[in-house]
């Protein structure tokens, strides 16, 4: 049987808990080398560990090698390997989660028994709801400091799951911990006795395991195409489904058929390939793809659209004015665009919605916004898990939305 995988990330407000608790995951995960353990036994004070430190080495590390910019730790049950693949604190973390750099399957989210929801918490709630992350558990932490009295818990549980019910989010589980003492993480302990639920490992095992992408229809977006000894080579990475020798497949938004003669990973020949690999393919006959076309099954290809809704989070320090050219990345896809109108504004850090129709969004803010482009590209609605459903907005160059499409106009 195929190895498992869920991916996680952990959010909530700063110090509520996040990094304590993803270094006493690793821990009673049994995933923790024993050098680990001695670097933090020296860097702790006297009365404990401090399990926060594990995740600042780790993310230190990352950050010297910087081959990639999120914090990744791993761990494992018997059902499967867990992947942790970003905290917020670091300072891309926004960006990362919402240009999918850093892809979750579920989410963790972590409130301060004591402190409750803050501007924090709604703010990752609101970036859970725009990315259409359903299987979301809630860890209400530091359940030591309350002497783990249920009263404490169930105030906070109950306006956790009203904010998760204002952005029409459900909770997987709500559960008491503490992740300085490993409280109802692996095992109850006795103070929260009272908590007939699961603990966290049994309600993350209890995830549903999500469809492999190989199963879902091919999109390989086409990231560029070289000339190598007389042959046109087009590389890519296979983002959803599978790829085999003589299949048809259609490149978009050309709409032309095409056939594959052959496949190659790292100079070697292949018959087939799937999701989560690079790629290079020739093609019978002339070929006439280029980067940014997107190869698809013809049997279920995606909507070509030149106008489409979307969420938007707008992240760069200056906000949006009406006057701004934008380019919009959907995948390989690149293709000038305006926003059209903002049909709602709303501030991220409350959830209120400031504005209907708005003439301009600011640092941080949500606008459901209708995107006109100037030439017509594959795009899906995110609620089908394709790839093509998320894209960033870029100004002079840099990076200055991120979004995901709710609905395209086929016009
Ligand atoms: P983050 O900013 O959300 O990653 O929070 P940290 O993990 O850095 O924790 C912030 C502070 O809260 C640190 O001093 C932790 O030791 C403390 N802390 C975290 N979890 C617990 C807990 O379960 N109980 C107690 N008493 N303190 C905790």
């Amino acid at each position: 049987m195929d190895l498992q995988w869920l991916r996680i990330v952990v959010v909530g407000h700063v110090d509520h808990g996040k990094s304590t608790l993803i270094g006493r995951l690793l821990h009673d995960a049994g995933a923790l080398p024993d050098s680990r353990l001695d670097e933090l036994r020296a860097d702790s004070p006297a009365d404990g560990l401090e399990w926060a430190f594990l995740l600042d080495h780790l993310r230190e590390e990352r950050e010297q090698e910087r081959t990639i910019d999120s914090t990744q730790a791993f761990f494992a049950t018997p059902r499967r390997v867990y992947r942790i693949i970003d905290a917020p604190g670091h300072r891309e973390f926004l960006k990362n989660m919402v240009t999918g750099a850093a892809q979750a399957d579920a989410a963790i989210l972590v409130v301060d028994v004591e402190a409750g929801v803050l501007e924090q918490t709604r703010r990752h709630v609101a970036l859970l709801a725009m990315l259409d992350r359903r299987h979301i558990i809630v860890a209400i932490n530091k359940m030591d400091r309350v002497e783990g009295r249920r009263d404490a818990f169930e105030a906070v549980a109950r306006d956790t799951l009203s904010l998760l019910a204002q952005t029409a989010l459900t909770a997987h589980a709500v559960i008491p911990i503490s992740a300085r003492h490993g409280w109802n993480l692996a095992a109850c302990a006795a103070p929260l006795e009272w908590h007939d639920g699961p603990t966290l490992f049994e309600a993350l095992d209890s995830l549903p395991q999500p469809e492999p992408l190989s199963n879902r229809p091919l999109r390989l977006p086409v990231q560029d195409v070289y000339m190598l000894n007389g042959r046109n080579v087009i590389v890519g990475r296979i983002e959803s489904g599978q790829l085999a020798q003589g299949q048809e497949v259609v490149s978009l938004p050309s709409g032309q058929s095409v056939r594959i003669a052959s496949i190659e990973r790292f100079l070697e020949s292949r018959t087939a390939a799937e999701a989560g690999e690079s790629i290079g393919l020739t093609l019978d006959g002339p070929v006439a793809v280029h980067r940014g076309d997107v190869l698809c099954d013809p049997d279920s290809p995606p909507p070509i659209a030149r106008r489409f809704e979307a969420n938007l989070l707008w992240l760069a320090d200056d906000g949006w004015r009406q006057s701004d050219a934008l380019l919009l990345r959907c995948a390989t896809q690149a293709a000038e665009c305006r926003i059209e109108s903002v049909r709602r504004r709303t501030n991220s850090s409350t959830l209120e919605v400031i504005e209907t129709d708005a003439k301009r969004l600011e640092a941080t803010e949500v606008g459901h916004v209708v995107l006109s482009l100037e030439r017509p590209i594959a795009v899906e609605e995110l609620a089908s898990g394709s790839s093509l459903g998320r894209f960033v907005l870029l100004k002079n160059r840099e990076v200055c939305a991120g979004g995901t499409v709710t609905g395209h106009f086929r016009f």
